[in-house]
């Protein structure tokens, strides 16, 4: 076996731990004295050098997952279903509860999506320091873990996706990307992720140093607090819009990471897990549009149409109006369209490959007049655009009646097939061409626009494709420049086989 070595003499950077959610750091300041991009000296094939170099853990089995589970995480992902049957049996919902927990799941989810997400982890808009802290304190009472910590796990998504190297990996099944790589510690370090941009924000080293503080606070105080005070429910308060609402925050941004690599279309690139679906973007406040979000992520949108559902993108909207909120970037519409036409074009391609076509003018035999004439005798042969072709089969089923395609057996029909006696309809011509059997020798008529079928008019070619038929038909005046047009090239291909046989 080669040994792959990193391409630069340095060795590769010293990748940060990850450390597991909700975890306080020991000494803050060692997680912000990083301003130097952690990245700046990484080899060139630092992804191929790392998996093959570095050993993960060994797997999670029965014998060792006592040992191997992060405690912390279990308890904590544990500990708000029990407080939810716990409150279910002990007290009643009442219907302002209910609401209000409703409402503070949004305010806590948007803090992870518009937040942590898209404002921390991919930069797509500016936002203001009182949006900043409001957003800081929402996504501390959604539980997972630092703003820097957040990040970094899914900046390394971003950049490593469908590898090892991604924290939560979409190939390693469902559970796995939704909540096992949590629940275990961590089999291999992720892969190596600048966040020294957010090193220097200061909302961010707030949230960090009073971390432990502002998520009990914002998960469980807040909303006990105001349930309480609001209506007296102090027990519906911390039962439903803490712990409850806090479940289901936390199923929801766990359903980025594994139903929106699972569920759905690609309608952008397939090359990767992530996918499009309505009802992943339902349960996740608008995160649903994930294929678009691998493809764009610096995009502050998820969903680019009016009619899905992005609650995310609808509130930057407003925060924008509010004057809370500037710069949101969008990708151009132009290269947003250039993604879906590949896939468009992919599935088209699929569908031309699974159809039978007729053979081309190189794959025939070349047959002179006066062989035409003599096998005309045998079987009922008809000659169109310099095409040969053998009628029998369709001899009855002509719709004009068997007389008219008798009549120009071992005859040149090219007149009264193109509206001399009948102008054919494309489907007429498009099967017409598969009885093709032969081509005239010395017969110009193949190379001509009525040679093409209606159906090979306009046709999908591969780039790699294009170019040999390029470069084969160099000799041709007519030649397409459309990728999509395929006509000229096969016309010009024709050119060039009836000057050979001339
Ligand atoms: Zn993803
Ligand atoms: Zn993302």
């Amino acid at each position: 076996m080669t040994d792959i070595r990193p391409s630069r003499k340095t060795p590769p950077p010293e990748i940060i731990a990850i450390t597991p959610p909700l975890t306080p750091p020991s000494k803050t300041s060692d997680l912000f004295e990083d301003n130097i991009p952690v990245d700046i000296d990484i080899p060139d094939n630092y992804v191929d050098y790392t998996l093959r170099n570095t050993k993960p853990l060994p797997p999670v089995t029965w014998q060792n997952f006592w040992t191997e589970l992060n405690w912390l995480n279990v308890t904590i992902l544990s500990i708000t279903p029990i407080l939810t049957i716990w409150g279910l049996f002990t007290v009643s919902v009442q219907y302002k509860t209910f609401f209000f927990a409703i409402l503070y799941y949004f305010f806590t989810g948007l803090g992870i999506t518009a937040g942590y997400h898209r404002l921390w982890s991919h930069r797509s808009y500016n936002a203001s320091k009182p949006l900043q802290y409001f957003l800081a304190a929402a996504g501390a009472g959604a539980v997972q873990g630092s703003i820097k910590w957040w990040c970094r796990g899914h900046r390394a998504h971003h950049r490593y996706t469908d590898t090892d190297l991604d924290p939560y990996g979409a190939h390693h099944g469902l559970f796995w990307s939704h909540m096992g790589w949590m629940i275990v510690k961590p089999r291999r370090k992720p892969g190596v992720a600048d966040v020294s941009d957010l090193s220097k924000n200061s909302v961010i080293r707030w949230q960090h140093k009073y971390y432990l503080q502002l998520i009990l606070i914002m998960a469980l105080g807040l909303p006990t607090l105001i349930a309480g005070l609001g209506w007296g429910d102090w027990k519906g308060g911390f039962f439903y819009a803490g712990a409850t609402r806090l479940m289901f925050v936390h199923h929801s941004t766990f359903c980025v990471n594994s139903l929106a690599h699972y569920l759905g279309e690609t309608p952008f690139d397939d090359k990767h897990t992530p996918r499009d679906h309505f009802i992943t973007a339902l349960v996740t406040i608008g995160e649903g549009y994930h294929n678009f979000h691998h493809q764009f992520p610096m995009d502050y949108r998820n969903a680019i149409r009016w009619y899905q559902y992005d609650p995310t993108k609808w509130f930057i909207t407003v925060c924008q109006k509010l004057g809370l909120a500037s710069h949101l970037k969008a990708f151009p519409d132009n290269e947003v369209k250039k993604g879906q036409l590949t896939m468009e074009l992919k599935k088209l391609r699929q569908t031309q490959d699974d159809l039978r076509w007729p053979s081309d003018s190189n794959d025939l035999p070349v047959i002179s007049w006066e062989s035409f004439q003599e096998q005309s005798t045998k079987r009922p042969l008809v000659l169109i655009s310099g095409f040969i072709h053998d009628v029998s089969s369709f001899m009855d089923e002509h719709p004009g009646g068997r007389h008219l395609l008798a009549k120009n057996i071992g005859k040149d029909a090219t007149t009264a097939f193109f509206g001399g006696v009948y102008d054919h309809s494309n489907a007429a011509h498009n099967l017409l061409a598969m009885m093709r059997v032969g081509v005239l020798h010395g017969g110009a008529e193949h190379a001509s626009e009525k040679a093409i079928p209606p159906s090979q008019k306009l046709r999908i070619v591969r780039a790699t494709e294009f170019a040999s038929t390029c470069s084969s038909s160099a000799m041709s005046e007519t030649e397409g420049d459309n990728l999509l047009n395929y006509a000229g090239a096969a016309a010009g291909e024709s050119k060039l086989k009836e000057r050979r046989s001339n």
